[in-house]
């Protein structure tokens, strides 16, 4: 089968020549191992840091190795009990066609019950960060106004939704273009929205929530950090996600020029990682899933077919060019 590899350590943008498809043999299975054919496996930001060379929360890719990360797939060989031929699982072997590893390493995934692509989007991992990010880590409360940028995207889009069908007072959002902030207006139920490119994010922010915000969670970082410490109310908390925005920097990116205004606000800035809100799991995917069977939560996910094309779809994920969860498609 084939498999990414990273075959060079970016500096600042990824470019295609850091990555090679390669033919692999498919391993012996070993006691206890199952054989997975993936159907589809998720491109995440989060790679970005795992093709730099530095100890981080997960270790960096080997170059001339396989890259991996989440993937679902069907079960075409097994050594183990508790999977057999043609079960469904999700796993942590993508950016292949084929894996072989521990059944214990598998959860299984029933396509009855949801699409197989939701379990790496809408209810997995992004949309653990989301909910966590959100309830826990911010500590929302009904009444609060939340400020969420990359918010057409998976974990953003449904930030913005589980506060509005939370009782948040007002939910604004940001996204890189006229298409994404319709998009979550109309059909997610955002109050108000912007486009990040279309003026400087401090003033369209205090133009869209003029009394200020009680919540920001952050997916970008940068100017949009620096934005919502300007409008954060006294007391406000603010969840730091991600910082997209810096991801490719090749020099230390500025801090937020307005820091100093974290005291007299008294704010709550805090980092937070979706591996420790694990024991949220089974509490959120029942609540979403009731939301998404009712209609009140929306999703959408941008597939790009064929794994020739995993690389272009990373890269695509950077630019924007997806709207809610990147996946790329190696089924049909
Ligand atoms: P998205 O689906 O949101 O895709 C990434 C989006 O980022 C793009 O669609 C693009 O949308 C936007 N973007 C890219 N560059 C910029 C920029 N310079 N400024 C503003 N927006 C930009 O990805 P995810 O939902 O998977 O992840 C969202 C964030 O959450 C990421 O920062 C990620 O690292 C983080 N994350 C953190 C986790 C944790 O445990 N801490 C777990 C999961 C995700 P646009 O067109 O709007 O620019």
């Amino acid at each position: 089968g084939r498999e990414w590899h990273l075959v060079a350590r970016p500096h600042g943008w990824p470019t295609p020549e850091d990555f090679a498809l390669r033919e692999a043999a498919v391993p012996e299975l070993g006691e206890g191992q199952i054989l997975v054919r993936n159907l589809h496996f998720s491109v995440d930001p989060y790679m970005r840091g795992r093709m730099n060379d530095v100890k981080s929360y997960v270790p960096p890719f080997q170059l001339e190795k396989p890259m991996d990360g989440g993937a679902v797939g069907e079960v075409i060989a097994s050594r183990a009990d508790s999977l057999a031929v043609g079960d469904h699982v999700l796993h942590g072997l993508g950016w292949r066609e084929f894996a072989v590893l521990d059944a214990e390493r598998a959860v299984r995934a029933d396509p009855e019950l949801a699409p197989l692509t939701t379990y790496l989007g809408v209810l997995g991992m992004p949309g653990l960060t989301a909910y966590a990010g959100l309830l826990e880590v911010a500590s929302f409360k009904e009444g609060d106004a939340v400020f969420v940028s990359g918010a057409a995207g998976a974990v953003g889009s449904q930030v913005g939704q589980i506060a509005r069908l939370k009782g948040a007072s007002r939910v604004i959002g940001s996204a890189g273009s006229d298409e994404k902030v319709k998009l979550l207006v109309e059909e997610y139920g955002f109050d108000a929205a912007f486009n990040y490119k279309n003026g400087p994010v401090a003033e369209q922010l205090k133009a869209a929530a003029p009394d200020g915000i009680d919540v920001y969670f952050d997916n970008v970082g940068g100017d949009h950090l620096e934005a919502a410490i300007s409008s954060l109310k006294v007391h406000g908390r603010a969840t730091i996600c991600g910082m997209i925005s810096v991801y490719n920097a090749t020099e230390p990116t500025p801090a937020p020029r307005n820091l100093a205004l974290v005291i007299g606000k008294r704010l709550r800035l805090e980092g937070m990682l979706v591996a420790d809100h694990a024991a949220l799991q089974p509490q959120f995917v029942q609540e979403v899933s009731a939301w998404i069977r009712s209609g009140e939560l929306k999703y959408r996910e941008t597939k790009v077919a064929g794994i020739e094309h995993g690389v272009e779809a990373f890269l695509g994920l950077l630019r924007g060019e997806n709207t809610g969860k990147m996946i790329v498609s190696l089924a049909d």
